[in-house]
């Protein structure tokens, strides 16, 4: 079944400046703005500015220019946010949530990039 992008979804708002955020870094491929509801200390959304709704959507259907320009601006963000180990930060996590598996509560693309804690192993293990 192929993506339909919901424009309606808050991040497309945001997008629209219809619902404002707290903007960590803006370039012509993505935006990055703090989480609402940080999980971290650093706890920053990098979205890009086309209608992608998953990683494998965006990784399939965008442009060169795009998926260049989104990485980028991660990295970018990384070093804005002092995260970065090659720049001396202690490290960071990135995280794309996908679907319903992958406990999606937003439908447009979105990679959480948190710190600033050690943040314990990537997945509780099943008897944890
Ligand atoms: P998920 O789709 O599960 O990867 O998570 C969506 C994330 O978006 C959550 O961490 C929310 O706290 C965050 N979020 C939802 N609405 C806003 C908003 N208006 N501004 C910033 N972050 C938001």
């Amino acid at each position: 079944m192929a993506y339909v992008y919901d424009d309606q979804n808050i991040f497309a708002k945001i997008l629209r400046g219809e619902i404002p955020n707290d903007t960590v870094y803006e370039d012509e491929y993505a935006l990055a703005f703090r989480d609402i509801q940080p999980q971290a200390p650093v706890h920053v959304l990098v979205i890009p500015k086309g209608p992608y709704v998953t990683y494998d959507h965006f990784a399939n259907a965008a442009t060169d220019a795009e998926i260049v320009g989104y990485s980028r601006a991660i990295g970018k963000v990384c070093a804005l946010l002092g995260v970065s180990p090659g720049e001396g930060g202690q490290g960071y996590r990135t995280i794309a949530n996908s679907g319903d598996d992958g406990v999606q509560e937003v439908t447009h693309l979105h990679t959480h990039i948190l710190g600033g804690r050690p943040l314990g192993r990537m997945l509780q293990r099943a008897r944890d």
